[in-house]
């Protein structure tokens, strides 16, 4: 493990001494005792960042080499891939095959992002009178990455490579539940080659390391991924140094099933679009929206595949029910439990708190069934195993529903009719929609937000060009 700051590619306390405690919320143990960076660490670390950025070394290397250098670096993560795994799942609580799946995918983000970097061109443009005009896309420059604790590696991964692929260079600041993975990428870079302070970690509170990031003048770019409460404060706190904001936050995405669905798949799409990863998930299919010919049928084989779906050790093979990831989250999750249930929508599974061995912040699979679009646990973004059910009668009102929420950050329709699919796929007012699927990503895909949800994505070319700026470029011939 590595617990001290990475900085210019080297290891170090903070200054002040602080540390922070990294508990593995499975068993309730500490894991490791982290440096806590403040503001002076975010200033050494940006100052770190900023002389790479203008330094030959990194701006002299051509696109082809800073595309090697991210390859060497997928090679390595994939070599410390089951090392990776076990420390993400023992940091985060999930499930050890998740935090594979985690692992393997930003090793696929990092190398389809090293081979944009040698075919990511500019283009000439068709003026009016004798000139050639062109444009050219260039770094940002230095980039703060901040990001949550529920894929801690994978979202950080979203942003570190499409920034380092575009020549930026990367201040990252890991969730304080979870440093230790984004850590340990410092010693991967520096293996790989990269230059001193092309990538940089601070672990450390938002409220200190990450509000200094945002507030920094000499840093270009914020790319955020949290809630919309967190997102909105960032917002207002970059607006002083005029910073380029990428902001990926919170959501209450709809899952819908018509009457022509194929149910089974459609049940097993539900339970899969909700617990995967404890429902910590930002684009979890929390609200699921059923066409009331079907719903009670589909209800029924929910609770029935929810009640054989047992919180359990993460480490365990059979274990598809993690942990949530802190005592806060767990408490702050049963609280809506107890809303739903005070509200008037019926239980239909789970609901409880649940320890493994007699320890850790579990919490059942939870359904309600009976839930009212007004309520609380309808339209707040739960952030763990909770599904809610609600009824319609028809396609018109089902796309109502699904865009009655503050947020729009992802979507599901189950359908066999292929026009209702496309019909409604373009309806809903979200970034990602997955038809007869859920939960699908792929680094070539962007993946954002509308509305509250946020705006700038996050993985496919469009990253790659939020993490450049536009120049035209005149010359009169
Ligand atoms: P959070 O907003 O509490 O924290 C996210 C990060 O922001 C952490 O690193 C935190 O330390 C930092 N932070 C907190 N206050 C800050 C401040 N004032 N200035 C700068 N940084 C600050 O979110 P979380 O609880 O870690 O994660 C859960 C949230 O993330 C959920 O709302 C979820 O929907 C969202 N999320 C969104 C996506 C997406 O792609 N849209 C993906 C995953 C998670």
């Amino acid at each position: 493990m590595r617990t001290d700051l990475f900085i210019g590619n080297a290891w170090a306390p903070a200054a002040s001494g602080r540390r922070f405690d990294v508990i593995n919320p499975a068993t309730e143990e500490v894991l490791a005792s982290v440096a806590e960076g403040d503001a002076t660490v975010i200033d050494r670390a940006v100052d770190a960042a900023r002389a790479c950025f203008e330094s030959a070394e990194w701006r002299g290397l051509s696109a082809r080499k800073r595309g090697a250098l991210l390859f060497k670096a997928a090679d390595l993560l994939a070599a410390r891939l089951p090392e990776m795994a076990e420390l993400e799942t023992r940091q985060n609580g999930k499930p050890l095959f998740e935090s594979k799946i985690d692992v393997s995918s930003t090793v696929e983000t990092l190398r389809y992002y090293a081979g944009w970097c040698d075919k990511f061109g500019g283009e000439t443009v068709p003026v009016d009178g004798n000139f050639l005009t062109y444009i050219r896309h260039e770094p940002i420059g230095v980039v703060g990455a901040i990001v949550p604790w529920n894929f801690p590696l994978n979202i950080a991964g979203w942003k570190f490579a499409p920034a380092l692929a575009a020549g930026c260079t990367v201040v990252l600041k890991p969730a304080s539940e979870t440093p230790l993975t984004a850590l340990l990428m410092g010693d991967i870079f520096a293996e790989a080659g990269l230059p001193a302070g092309a990538f940089n970690v601070v672990s450390g509170h938002g409220s200190t390391a990450g509000s200094a990031l945002v507030r920094h003048p000499g840093v270009d770019k914020i790319s955020f991924t949290g809630s919309t409460a967190v997102g909105q404060r960032i917002m207002r706190d970059a607006a002083d140094t005029v910073k380029r904001l990428t902001l990926e936050l919170g959501g209450k995405s709809p899952n819908i099933i018509f009457d022509d669905a194929d149910l089974a798949a459609a049940v097993r799409g539900a339970q899969n679009g909700i617990f995967y990863g404890k429902g910590e998930v930002c684009a979890a299919g929390s609200r699921l929206l059923v066409h009331r010919k079907v719903k009670d049928q589909v209800v029924e084989q929910l609770a029935e595949r929810t009640k054989t779906l047992l919180p359990g050790d993460p480490f365990d093979k059979k274990t598809r029910l993690g942990a949530i990831v802190s005592r806060q989250q767990q408490e702050s999750v049963l609280q809506y439990i107890a809303t739903g249930n005070a509200e008037g929508a019926s239980l239909v599974a789970g609901g409880k708190a649940a320890t493994v061995n007699g320890k850790g912040y579990f919490v059942e699979a939870t359904v309600f069934d009976g839930v009212k679009p007004e309520m609380t646990i309808a339209r707040e973004e739960i952030f763990g195993p909770v599904l809610a059910v609600l009824g319609f009668d028809d396609e018109e009102e089902a796309v109502a529903l699904a865009n009655q929420s503050m947020y729009g950050l992802a979507a599901g329709v189950w359908s066999r009719d292929i026009g209702r699919a496309h019909r409604v796929a373009h309806a809903i007012r979200a970034g990602t929609v997955w038809v007869n699927t859920y939960n699908m990503y792929d680094p070539a895909a962007p993946f954002g937000g509308f509305k509250a949800s946020g705006f700038g994505r996050d993985l496919g070319r469009a990253a790659l060009e939020g993490y450049t700026e536009t120049k035209s470029v005149w010359i009169a011939l």
